[in-house]
């Protein structure tokens, strides 16, 4: 759904229409041009053949380096696989792990993917509900009441999307008790690891103890933190047999991501977190403008994000009434498609994410693009009656 959202809005645009999008899950900034010298430097190099389907050894080598260096976690480079984008790697990890039956909890709301790929490989996924009353959040005994003798994963995505929501170390430890108790695995999907508010630091599950990093199996990449989304470079570090194991069907099925992508991808990895820490500030001001915007529109409830780029605020106050056409807003889908015709701007309905009370907006575009935006949802919303 949100893929179509953004795909709709893309068509409308081309067709000359003026719309504000606010759907798409990717930095707003350009790859830093080291990370492009590199790139071109290693095709200059003729660095174009194949490589080794687990990924060059420069790249597994630079993850490896990175999970010690950013997240005390350690874990050797025979043990990383490089994937085709952090789907790939979640995906990779799934088709790997699961047999017909097998459950996998997931947070509500979730990244639309996960449901979808565990359904794909045969599992069947079991959702913790959350909302903004209880911070997106869930508790340790929420998780342990959702395990069961055919649980085989839990899916963490910290900081998440769509909800912004952050565990601090506390939190995370107590997930891990309960996970090492009952032997179930966590996929750890830490995309927007550095992109936090607030002062917060990254903190890796894995990090917390020798029996939990047993069972972590660490999906990342470089897409966001280093505005990389069209390079499709991702990675799974993790236990050996599970890497033994994607890097296997790996080969069979994509190979490896493009050579030129996996060079620049040793440069964005080596070349330090400034980039991300600059774009982090930005998304800051974004955040609390579009918060406060939120918060400014009398039966919208937004909660502040912790970390990522999203703001997931409940609008289902709006649910029931009609549109100035007479249309009723039955639900998120409802709302998204007025906002999209009627006021040209495209959000992403709650639905998509397992929580029909919210809609997702994306605050990885200029602020003249959200100060257009927060006016439109404001007009759009007020005009329901
Ligand atoms: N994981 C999460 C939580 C995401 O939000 C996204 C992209 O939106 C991805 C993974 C996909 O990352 P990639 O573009 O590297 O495949």
């Amino acid at each position: 759904m949100t893929v179509a959202i953004d795909t709709c809005a893309k068509e409308l645009q081309a067709l000359g229409q003026d719309i504000v999008a606010l759907g798409a899950g990717e930095p707003d900034f350009d790859t830093p041009s080291h990370i492009k010298e590199a790139a071109i430097a290693s095709l200059r190099e003729g660095k174009t053949k194949y490589t080794a389907p687990t990924g060059i050894p420069e790249l597994k080598k630079a993850v490896s380096d990175k999970l010690s260096r950013e997240n005390g976690v350690n874990i050797p480079s025979t043990q990383v696989v490089i994937t085709s984008g952090v789907k790939h790697a979640v995906a990779n990890v799934l088709q790997t792990l699961l047999n017909a039956g097998d459950e996998v909890v997931i947070p509500a709301p979730y990244w639309v993917t996960y449901p979808e790929l565990v359904k794909l490989y045969g599992g069947t996924p079991v959702f913790i509900e959350t909302s903004v009353a209880t911070g997106y959040k869930i508790t340790p005994q929420a998780l342990e009441a959702a395990i069961t003798p055919r649980t085989k994963a839990m899916i963490l995505c910290n900081p998440s999307n769509p909800t912004g929501m952050v565990y601090g170390k506390s939190e995370l430890e107590a997930f891990a008790k309960i996970l090492v108790k009952h032997d179930v695995y966590v996929i750890s999907d830490e995309i927007y690891e550095h992109i936090l508010y607030d002062g917060r630091k990254p903190i890796s599950i894995a990090s917390l103890g020798a029996e939990i990093a047993a069972l972590t199996l660490i999906v990342n990449g470089v897409s966001k933190a280093y505005a990389m989304t069209g390079w499709r470079v991702g990675y799974f570090a993790g236990p050996a047999p599970i890497a033994k194991a994607i890097g296997a069907l790996q080969s069979q099925a994509t190979h490896h991501p493009a050579n030129v992508s996996q060079y620049a991808a040793v440069a964005a990895l080596n070349g330090g977190l400034d980039f991300v820490h600059k774009m982090g500030e930005e998304f800051d001001r974004r955040r609390k403008f579009v918060v406060e915007s939120l918060r400014a529109i009398p039966g919208v409830n937004a909660p502040m994000p912790e970390g990522a780029f999203y703001a997931l605020p409940e609008v289902s106050s709006f649910y029931g009434k009609q549109t100035p056409t007479g249309k009723l807003i039955a639900g998120s889908l409802d709302l998204c498609a007025y906002l999209l015709s009627d006021e040209l701007l495209a959000v992403v309905p709650g639905a998509a994410f397992g929580d029909d009370r919210c809609i997702r907006l994306s605050y990885a575009t200029s602020m003249d693009n959200l100060r257009k935006a927060m006016d439109r949802l404001r007009h759009g919303l007020l005009a329901l009656s």
